[in-house]
């Protein structure tokens, strides 16, 4: 009898580590006693994102940190493998191969999509020869199969080479060589995921993430006996756990329902590889590497059937494009020529209304993205059909269920969730599986948040529900435990000064560390300022102050407060935006630094600027040229001056004779990802011919900190490394502005409970203050942890609505939060609110302005 196989498949955490390899080599082994396993893996984490930086870079010039960061990379896995020369040949050549063909990019300053297919498969090349090494040290029969031979990509020939080569498609036909044959004798076969090759023998990729795509292809063309995926989270979810953690495992599904959850939003599995397992009747299962004999969820054909609302999910950067046409009223075959646009240029279109004079689409594949050629050429086909709009970035919030129409009743409250929202579109999908409904990007995670609550929250029971998010990484090694919160050893004094009442406590010693901490890492920053509007207790300017940093301002009241505080020794920089002319006078009065936002307030108060030295604000984000005919573009927000448009202001600079010798650019905040400071720096720096009197580059703030379970913590010293790679800003002051980053996590809120109701089944936990002490939820549905301080370390009980004492529907602290059972007079501590948290507060329903002390 023939021995059936299974196919394991590895993403690229769970190929990272030598630890991973010993789990993947124990699965196989296992697997091995009943089965043939066929194994595909990912590339080793990050490569195939650096892979496609180091394309961007050879095309600008040159590639070779990128390079010299993927050799260390992959040689630093080598050595915790124990690998030998032998085994290192083939990536050692790979990588040979792979700065050869980037120096030709860096030639040419071009990279065709076929030669960007070809550099990024070298993640997965090497991964598998890595693994290779690994498993036969771990004693297994195992040979290294190339994926290119057996997955044979289809395409016309219109197809554009961006889809051909980047997303490509591979039918599920077994190929002339098959995966049978291929595996010869061994018991283990490793092979690549995310690669195929097209007809003509060029290596063709499946789409970011399409690993999981190969291994259903395999599974499929093998007749596997299952389909394993492992990853690093458990399975699909009912929503995103990072949005809200008491997100619910679902532990069995549909192969409809999971495909229609990954292509609206959830990013576990790629959306592509339903289809085979489902042809084939394969059962597919996700499961957790670091947490192996923990719940997984399990996608079949047969399953559950009575309606439900199973997941709340949402996409971001969905392009949505209207069209407005009078010609469209009772014409005939109007539609398939809209659509024939679009077909023609190679672009899928997902949702779908229409009126009797618009249609309204958005787009899920646009080859070469919105600059690309062939959506300007499909802009242009359809501005002779009538007038076009394009938001470039929208997001989809989708309701996925089965037989989502008959929950139609229930969802009745959940709609006031949209009210005040933007809604682009609506649309239901034709298989009842979805309600979808495209709102402005920020409005999204609320969005889900409320949605979820009504819809999952509250610890509903089903057979398909498994544990939630928190409760499924507290134990595991999944996330990093975090050190215990410096409020847990102040617990007492905490308690103490909460039996007053409502208030704010800010522990300085945490302030002072977390400054500390980034005057330590980043080295080459000659100034910082703190953000004061963060937090502007006084002595938390006196601690900032006291360890050399200056103080943003926004306001003339802020440089009075600061100067009022600090004295006037302490540098002081001034950004105000749309700010009344006169508050300018008075900054340059109080000896602070200003920074301009636009040439307007030079020709509003031409005697308050002339003569004078000055900083400038830049905004990146615009005028990156195809966006002209994009209506929302970055250009929607209010701050900074248009990148291409420094001519206006520097024409009004030499009228004054105001010298410009400060650029400066905020990118957003909350920012976790470590190279958003560099990029901000090299557009800078770029600009430097431009301005002679340029002595200082500031970077603006923007460092994030961890505010949900889950969230990885901003590397500085990977900030510190993407800096030191950046050109052409010698002699120049870096500065820096973080607010956020030394403020947030000193700072609690600590709220007495009033009254625990249940209502409607739902319960709530009533706090003596809500929006009008703590803003940030109800304004941008900001997370921010809540715990039972008096019944610290009792076990989660109760799953509750927090809400505060406003009058308003939306005031609500956190949905679903799980609690110890709580009763009135308890004080709950609401976490990492020492920033934008006392500063915002009101006054509303008069309660006053809840007070603020600070510890240490
Ligand atoms: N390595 C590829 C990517 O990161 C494919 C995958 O991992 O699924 O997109
Ligand atoms: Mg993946």
């Amino acid at each position: 009898m023939t021995v059936p196989w299974v196919v394991l498949k590895y993403g690229g955490t769970s190929v990272a580590t030598p630890e991973r390899w010993a789990a993947i080599a124990d699965r196989v082994a296992a697997c091995a006693t009943t089965h043939r396993v066929w194994l595909v893996v990912s590339a080793v984490s990050q490569v195939s994102n650096r892979l496609e930086r180091a394309l961007d870079e050879a095309v600008a010039g040159d590639a070779s940190t990128s390079v010299a960061w993927l050799t260390e990379r992959h040689e630093a896995l080598a050595d915790g493998l124990g690998l030998d020369a032998a085994d290192r040949a083939p990536v050692r050549a790979l990588l040979d191969e792979l700065a050869t063909l980037l120096r030709g990019v860096a030639l040419t300053a071009e990279a065709s999509p076929r030669l960007r297919a070809r550099v990024l498969s070298f993640g997965e090349l090497a991964s598998t020869w890595l693994g290779l090494g690994a498993l036969r040290r771990a004693g297994l029969d195992v040979t290294r199969v190339d994926a290119r031979r057996l997955l044979r990509a289809e395409a016309g020939p219109a197809t554009p080479d961006a889809t051909r080569y980047l997303e490509a498609r591979v039918p599920t036909r077994t190929a002339p060589d098959g995966p049978a044959a291929a595996a010869g004798a061994a018991r283990v076969v490793i092979t690549q995921g995310f690669i195929a090759s097209t007809a003509d023998g060029h290596t063709a990729l499946l789409g970011r993430g399409g690993s999981d795509t190969s291994a259903a292809l395999f599974a499929a063309l093998l007749g596997a006996d299952r389909c394993e995926i492992w990853t690093d989270v458990h399975g699909l979810f009912t929503t995103d756990p990072r949005l809200l953690p008491s997100a619910r495992l679902l532990t069995r599904l549909r192969y409809r329902e999971a495909e229609e959850l990954a292509a609206l939003g959830a990013k576990v599995l790629h959306p592509r590889c339903l289809g085979p397992v489902a042809q084939a009747r394969v059962p597919l299962e996700v499961r957790n590497t670091a947490d192996p004999q923990g719940p997984s969820t399990r996608i079949e054909a047969d399953g559950d059937d009575e309606p439900a609302v199973l997941a709340v999910v949402h996409r971001q950067g969905v392009p949505l494009v209207s069209l407005h046409t009078l010609s469209m009223w009772g014409q005939p075959g109007y539609l398939s020529r809209l659509f024939g646009v679009f077909a023609t240029h190679g672009i899928s279109v997902d949702l779908v209304a229409t009126s009797q004079a618009a249609l309204t689409v958005t787009l899920d594949h646009v080859p070469g993205g919105l600059g690309g050629p062939a959506f300007q050429a499909a802009l242009a086909d359809l501005e002779a059909l009538g007038t076009v709009t394009v938001r470039p970035a929208c997001a989809v919030v989708s309701m996925v269920g089965r037989h989502i129409r008959t929950v139609l009743p229930r969802l009745g409250g959940s709609f006031a969730a949209f009210e005040e929202r933007g809604v682009h579109l609506v649309s239901a999908s034709s298989e009842d599986l979805n309600l979808s409904f495209v709102v402005d990007a920020d409005d999204a995670p609320r969005l889900v948040r409320d949605l979820h609550a009504h819809l999952l929250g509250g610890g509903v029971q089903a057979p398909w529900l498994g544990p939630s998010w928190s409760e499924l990484t507290t134990p595991t090694e999944a996330v990093p435990a975090r050190p215990s919160p410096w409020w847990v050893a102040r617990r007492d004094a905490l308690l103490s000064l909460a039996a007053d009442g409502p208030v704010w406590v800010q522990d300085l010693a945490v302030v002072r560390e977390r400054a500390r901490a980034l005057v330590t890492a980043l080295p080459q920053i000659g100034a910082r300022f703190y953000a004061m509007k963060a937090n502007d207790h006084p002595d938390v300017l006196r601690a900032v102050v006291d360890l050399g940093f200056g103080l943003e301002c926004v306001s003339a009241a802020e440089v009075a407060h600061a100067r009022a505080t600090c004295g006037d020794a302490v540098p002081l920089l001034f950004t105000p935006n749309f700010c009344p002319v006169e508050e300018y006078a008075a900054a340059f009065a109080a000896g602070a630094e200003v920074v301009l936002d636009g040439p307007d307030v030079l020709h509003q108060a031409p005697a308050t600027f002339r003569g004078r030295a000055v900083g400038l604000r830049l905004d990146p984000g615009g005028g990156q040229g195809h966006h002209a005919k994009v209506t929302t573009a970055g250009a929607r927000t209010k701050f900074g001056h248009p990148i291409d448009d420094v001519d206006r202001v520097l024409d009004a600079a030499r009228a004054l004779d105001v010298r410009i010798v400060g650029l400066h650019a905020h990118v957003g905040s909350g920012i976790l990802e470590p190279t958003a400071w560099s990029r901000t720096a090299r557009t800078l720096a770029g600009l430097r011919a431009r301005f002679p009197d340029l002595r200082w580059v500031d970077l603006g703030g923007g460092l994030g900190v961890v505010e949900r379970p889950g969230q990885v913590a901003l590397d500085l010293d990977a900030v510190a490394v993407a800096l030191r790679g950046v050109e052409g800003l010698d002699g120049l002051e870096l500065r820096i502005e973080p607010g956020r980053y030394l403020v947030s996590e000193g700072g609690v809120l600590l709220l007495p409970v009033t009254q625990v109701r249940d209502k409607g089944g739902v319960t709530f936990v009533g706090a003596a203050a809500g929006m009008d002490a703590l803003l940030r939820p109800a304004l941008y549905g900001a997370w921010h942890g809540i715990h039972n301080l008096s019944r610290w370390g009792e076990p989660p009980t109760i799953v509750a609505e927090v809400v505060g004492p406003i009058c308003e529907t939306g005031d609500v602290l956190g949905h679903d939060r799980v609690l110890p059972i709580t009763a009135p007079g308890d004080v709950l501590l609401v976490e990492n609110t020492g920033a934008y948290g006392h500063v915002m507060g009101s006054h509303y329903n008069r309660r006053g302005v809840v007070r603020q002390v600070t510890l240490g």
